[in-house]
C-alpha cells in the first residue's frame, strides 16, 4: 500500500479508535504524519469525521519516542521561544520536533510535542489545563447512561454539555466527573460533547473544546398498540402529570448517597421476572408511535414488597392518573429512582432511606393492564435503561 506521506514504497498501517481530545493536528504530531496525509488516507472530507470513536488507519511504525513524548499547548499570546524558556529547550529543536518550517509558524493554542513528560495519552488536543478526558462508553446509544471523566488540575471550575443537556461536574480525586442519560427518542447520529471553565487563580483562563461522539440506535422493538383508559391518555391529564414528572427529576443534589450496583426493587425471586423492558416503542388506542417504555417491568402481585434500590431521600409519593401510586428517591448526582403502580406506600417525602428498605407494595394503580411494578431510573433530567444499573456501578 503506498501512502502519501509515508517513507518508502509501501508502509504496514493500523486502525486505532479516536479517542475524545484527539484532533487531526493531535493525531498528525502522534503519528509523524501531515494532517493532509492523514486525512487523505482516511479519505476524510471534513474534520467533523474526526469524531470521538471513529475508527482511523493510522501508520502501524511510530517512533516510539514521539507516541510517548509529552505535549503542551501553546496559550495565545505565547511564543514558541517563550514556551521553549518555561520548558528549559531551545525553540528551534521544538520546531524541528514539530516539524515546523520556522519558530515563528506556531499557531495559538497549538499542540506541540515536547521532551520529558511521557504520559501514553499525549500528545492530544485537549486544553492544557485538561490532562485526559475519559467518555464511557465512546459510542453512546439511546437510553444509556454515558460518564465523563475529566482528568484536571485541582481548582479549575468545569463546565460542559453533551447535545442539549448541560452537564452537572462534581469534584473527584482526580478531576471531575459527570454522569449524563441519552433521551431513548434521541436520534441517532454526530453530537457535540463540550468542555469550557476557567483555570484556577485569580483572572484564570478561559478554556473550551468541543468533539462529536456518535450517538446510535437501540432498534427499540415496536409493541402492538395497547388498549387503555381513554383518561389516561387525554393530553389534559398526561402533560400536566408528564411536567410534574420531569421536574421532580430535574434538581440535583451535590452529594451521592448510592453506592455501587442498584439493588433489586422486588424480591430475589421475581428479579429476572421482567414482562417489558426499556424503550419499547409505544402507541395506545391506535396512536402513532409517540410513546416509548419508559422504566422496566417486573412481575408482581398486589402485595408484592418492593423495596428502595439504594440510599437516598423521598423527594414524592401521591396518586398520579397514568402513574398510579408513586414514589420518587433521589440518589443525588441528579440519579433518581420512581415505583409506580403501587397499591401501598410506606414512606413519605423528605424520609432517607437505605438500600433494600421496604417503601411500600405492588399494585395496578393507573394506567396499567394489570398489577407489577413499572421502575425507572433517571440521570441528569433522562429516564435511561435500568438494565444498566443493575449490571454495572457507576460511575
Ligand atoms: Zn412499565
Amino acid at each position: 500500500m503506498i501512502i502519501p506521506g509515508l517513507k518508502g514504497p509501501s508502509a504496514p498501517v493500523d486502525t486505532i479508535t479516536v479517542r475524545y481530545g484527539e484532533t487531526l493536528r493531535s493525531l498528525s504530531r502522534r503519528y509523524g504524519l501531515s494532517e493532509s496525509a492523514l486525512a487523505q488516507l482516511n479519505r476524510f472530507v471534513s474534520p467533523a469525521e474526526l469524531y470521538a470513536g471513529a475508527m482511523l488507519i493510522v501508520p502501524m511504525t511510530v517512533n516510539q519516542n514521539l507516541a510517548l513524548a509529552g505535549r503542551a499547548n501553546l496559550a495565545s499570546g505565547r511564543s514558541l521561544l517563550e514556551l521553549a524558556i518555561v520548558r528549559n529547550e531551545d525553540p528551534w529543536s521544538l520546531a524541528l520536533d514539530n516539524n515546523l518550517p520556522g519558530t515563528w509558524t506556531v499557531l495559538p493554542g497549538d499542540v506541540l510535542r515536547v521532551a520529558g513528560d511521557s504520559q501514553t495519552d499525549a500528545p492530544n488536543g485537549l486544553p492544557d489545563a485538561i490532562t485526559k478526558v475519559e467518555v464511557d462508553p465512546l459510542l453512546m446509544i439511546q437510553g444509556g447512561t454515558a460518564v465523563i471523566k475529566v482528568y484536571a488540575a485541582p481548582g479549575i471550575t468545569m463546565r460542559g454539555s453533551l447535545a442539549d443537556r448541560t452537564l452537572n461536574f462534581f469534584p473527584q480525586e482526580y478531576g471531575y466527573v459527570a454522569l449524563q442519560g441519552i433521551h431513548a427518542l434521541t436520534p441517532p447520529g454526530l453530537y457535540p460533547l463540550t468542555l469550557t471553565g476557567e483555570l484556577s487563580g485569580p483572572g484564570g483562563e478561559h478554556f473550551s473544546f468541543s468533539q462529536d461522539v456518535l450517538i446510535q440506535d437501540a432498534n427499540f422493538v415496536y409493541d402492538p398498540s395497547l388498549e387503555v383508559d381513554p383518561v389516561t391518555i387525554d393530553p389534559s391529564v398526561t402533560n400536566p402529570e408528564m411536567g410534574l414528572w420531569e421536574s421532580l427529576g430535574t434538581p440535583v443534589t451535590p452529594e451521592k448517597m448510592w453506592d455501587g450496583l442498584l439493588a433489586s426493587p422486588v424480591p430475589a425471586e421475581l428479579t429476572n421476572c421482567r414482562t417489558s423492558f426499556f424503550g419499547t416503542r409505544r402507541s395506545y388506542n391506535g396512536s402513532a408511535y409517540d410513546f416509548f417504555h419508559g422504566g422496566l417491568d417486573f412481575c408482581g402481585q398486589v402485595g408484592t414488597e418492593l423495596y428502595a434500590v439504594a440510599a437516598g431521600k423521598v423527594v414524592y409519593t401521591g396518586l398520579l392518573t397514568v402513574r398510579g401510586m408513586v414514589t420518587v428517591i433521589d440518589h443525588g448526582w441528579g440519579v433518581y429512582t420512581a415505583y409506580n403502580h403501587q397499591s401501598e406506600i410506606f414512606v413519605k417525602p423528605g424520609d432517607l432511606v437505605q438500600s433494600g428498605q421496604l417503601i411500600g407494595l405492588g399494585g395496578a394503580t393507573g394506567r396499567t393492564t394489570g398489577p407489577h411494578l413499572h421502575w425507572e431510573v433517571w440521570v441528569g433530567g433522562v429516564q435511561v435503561n435500568p438494565v444498566d444499573w443493575l449490571a454495572r456501578a457507576y460511575p
